[in-house]
Formats: structure tokens, sequence, C-alpha cells
């Protein structure tokens, strides 16, 4: 995500604290647009006392927005009890939150969690899952002769900045100047499906033939590659093309889990996913309403039976408070009818978006509370610039596109709001 800030409209604080960021953090966010002090619900203050209506949430994080009371409750009662104990020892809310979300992911009997820190943690554990996977493929090294598995990846998806999920990360910019990366990692164009068939075919013996192909990765909804559906008919092609070659279907779910796209994962609606069901589906982000925590669930006692003990781990890997904010954030999620919430305020958005008649504006796309607007030029920096200075946080996501991922606990009057600042954003804006 690149930002810059217009120090002109900086308070005096915000500005100090900024200058003081600089001097010591490693300038990999660039400088960040305001300091934050503390929210409530959707709005959130800076440190000079100004309100924002925020439609980013942390980029799809906090599920509850801010400061939700039976979140705080929920972490602090933890806090005071046991922040940690390592994974020589359990937790219940460990326990409860790995059958929670196989529950609510309808994954099939026999289906295990894996609990990490963040999505490219997630990401990490499915690709290491899908590596040992591969590695019982005929065909396949070690067996004699036999060569490595590949994981296929979508040209324009995101799985995260560690080095395994890098390599399956197609943004050269971001990827390139860390190579070599993971092997047997390749990309197909997303959407194409000739060119998945051809990907899967180099399979085969001889030297020009490849390994088979253990896993196919990918997100339903492109996010950071600016909200773009991947298309139902082509989802069920991939799941159709891994069937036939014995391949594992991983979705990652980091960006469009836990009730962002109007249903607990994006994968259960028919309209993104074509019915079709996954073999792992990777989740982080909102799931614990702004406490680090992700992970990944592999679908079926098969695919988790092939991590044992001492296959994979994090010293911080299923951290109680983590799991009891996680624990909190699904229950209210439930409890207040968010995932409906999401469906219901995501429309009112995209018409109400539609309806100002902003020439700026060509179309919304998107899902739920997961959603762009496209731009009538590449002008995404300055309309962020223009509509933060006016109270609203939006997030350039592309030159031409701005997403936006309110909290999921977001009211009708607070799209109202959000789309009347919108509707008067100048359309003549300069192109960034
Ligand atoms: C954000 C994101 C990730 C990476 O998550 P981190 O917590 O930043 O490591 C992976 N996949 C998708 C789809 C994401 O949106």
């Amino acid at each position: 995500m690149s930002t810059e800030t217009t120090p002109e409209t900086l308070g005096p604080q915000d500005a100090q604290w900024l200058g003081s960021y600089s001097k010591v953090h490693m300038n990999v966010f660039g400088t960040p647009l305001r300091v934050l002090d503390h929210g409530h619900g959707a709005h959130v203050w800076d440190v000079d006392g100004n309100e924002y209506l925020d439609f980013l949430a942390g980029i799809a994080v906090n599920s509850l927005g801010y400061a939700h009371p039976k979140w705080v409750k929920a972490v602090s009662e933890q806090a005071a009890k046991c922040a940690h104990v390592s994974n020589y020892f359990a937790t219940e809310p460990q326990i409860e939150l790995a059958a929670k979300l196989i529950k609510l992911a309808g994954a099939p009997e026999g289906s295990h969690v894996y609990f990490g820190n963040s999505g490219a943690e997630g990401n990490e554990a499915a690709i290491k899952l899908a590596k040992l996977y591969g590695r019982t493929l005929p065909g396949a090294s070690p067996s004699i002769g036999g060569k490595p598995a590949r994981i296929i990846a979508m040209t324009h998806g995101f799985h995260g900045r560690t080095l395994g999920a890098l390599s399956a990360t197609w943004k050269p910019a971001i990827r390139l100047p860390y190579e070599p990366l993971v092997p047997n990692i390749e990309f197909v164009e997303a959407g194409d499906q000739l060119a998945l068939y051809e990907a899967f075919s180099q399979t085969g013996q001889g030297r020009y033939g490849k390994g088979p192909v253990a896993a196919v990765i990918l997100e339903l909804i492109q996010g950071e590659a600016g909200v773009r559906p991947l298309g139902a008919e082509y989802v069920k092609k991939v799941r159709q093309m891994c069937d036939i070659n014995h391949a594992l279907l991983i979705i990652d779910e980091v960006q469009t889990g836990v009730g962002r796209t109007g249903e607990w994962f994006a994968f259960q609606r028919e309209d993104l996913s074509g019915g079709v069901k996954p073999d792992m589906i990777t989740f982080a982000k909102g799931v614990a309403g702004g406490f680090p925590m992700g992970g990944m669930i592999a679908f079926g006692e098969k695919l988790s039976a092939l991590f044992t003990p001492g296959s994979h781990g994090s010293t911080f890997a299923g951290n109680p408070l983590g799991a009891a904010a996680a624990l909190a954030t699904l229950d209210v999620i439930e409890s207040e009818n968010l995932v409906a919430n999401a469906e219901e305020r995501g429309r009112q958005l995209r018409e109400g978006i539609m309806a100002t008649g902003n020439p700026l504006f060509v179309s919304v796309r998107g899902r739920g509370l997961l959603d762009a607007v496209e731009l009538a030029h590449p002008c995404s920096h300055a309309v962020m610039n223009w509509a933060l200075e006016h109270g609203l946080i939006v997030n350039a996501v592309a030159p031409d596109a701005l997403r936006l991922a309110p909290p999921l606990i977001v009211t009708e009057q607070d799209v109202d709001q959000a789309v009347s600042i919108l509707a008067k954003v100048p359309a003549d804006l300069p192109n960034d």
C-alpha cells in the first residue's frame, strides 16, 4: 500500500509524531497518513482530535470497529488470566476457536486447524501442507525418477510477504527483488481456462515433462489487486481440473473471510465460487477483530494427517489472547447478525455511490463489505487524501480504484454519511 501525506493539512501533533516515526521506522510503508489515537465503532480520532469515519477498518481487520465492549471485555479477562502458554500446553479458547472455525466453514468431519499470527503464516502453512501432499502423488519426487510437485498461483494474486507466500504472490515489483524464491510455484493468467489447462498438461515423463500439480492457490476476490472477483465459472473449472489431476484447491480467505463478503467465507457464496468446496482455506485479517491472528483449515482427516509433530509450528500459534479475541469477534458477528449486515450495508453502499451521479465513479464492484469504486481516471491517491481531509478513510488500492472495507458493525447512517462525503469528491482531481 503506498501512501502520500499532505503535510499542509496535518495537525501539529500529527506532524510532530510523523517526523519522529520516520526517524525510527524502516521506510517500507511510506509516511503514514495520520497518527491515530482511539476509536469507537466505525469512527476513529487522530492525535490532533480530528474525527474520521473509517471505511478501511485497518484493511478489513477491525470487524467489530474500534473498542467493541464485548471484545474489550474478552481480551481484558483473558489478559488477566494468561496471555501466553506455548504449545507445550493448550488453553480453552484455542480449542473452542478451532472447533468454531471448522463449523462456520462447514468443513467435513476430521478437518483440522493450524493457527498462526497473520495471513502470510496461514498461507505458509497451506503451502507446506501442499508440499507434503505433493510428495505423495505418482510421478513426484521423492519417488525414484520423480519430479518436484508444482503449485499453481494466479496472476494478480496476493498471499503475503514472507518468502513462501511471496512466491505465490504475483505483483512483480514486490516479488522480483527477492527471487529466486520457492521453486516450482508457477503463475497462470487469472480467469484464463486455457492457460490453466496448459499448466496442468505440462505434467509428464521425459525431459520436458514437469512434476504433478499439488495445489492451486487463489483468492475468490483478488483484494490487493483491486477487489476483483475471479468469476464463479472459472473457479468451477479450477476445481474440476484439480479433481481430475488429484490437486488440492487452496482458497485464500484472508481478506474475504469471516463475514466480510456477506457469507462466513467467500467460497460459501455461489456467485463467487460456483458452489465448489476447497481442500484448504486460509484466514487472518478480520478473524480476531484487530488482534494478530491467522491460520489454515485443512478439510478432512486424510489431508490434515499429513502434518505430524514437528512438521510445522510457531511460538505464538494458538495464543490464548488472540483466540479469546477471535472467539469474541465471532460471537458478536453471530449475535448481532453482522454477516447479514455486511450483505445489506454493502448493497446500500454500492447503490448509494452510483446514485450520487458523481462522474468520477464509473462502477462499484465487490460483495458485501469488500468493495471497490472504479474511477474515471487514475486519481485514487488524490481521492483518498481529499476524503481523509473531509473525514472519511478510504484506500487507494489501485491507481483507478478505491477500496472500501468498513467494519461489519457499520450502520445505515454510517454508510449514508460515507456516501454523502464521496458524492462531493471533485471529479476533476489531478491524476496521481
Ligand atoms: C492481507 C492478505 C494476506 C497477508 O496477510 P498478512 O496478515 O499481511 O500476512 C494474504 N492473503 C490475502 C488475500 C490478503 O488480503
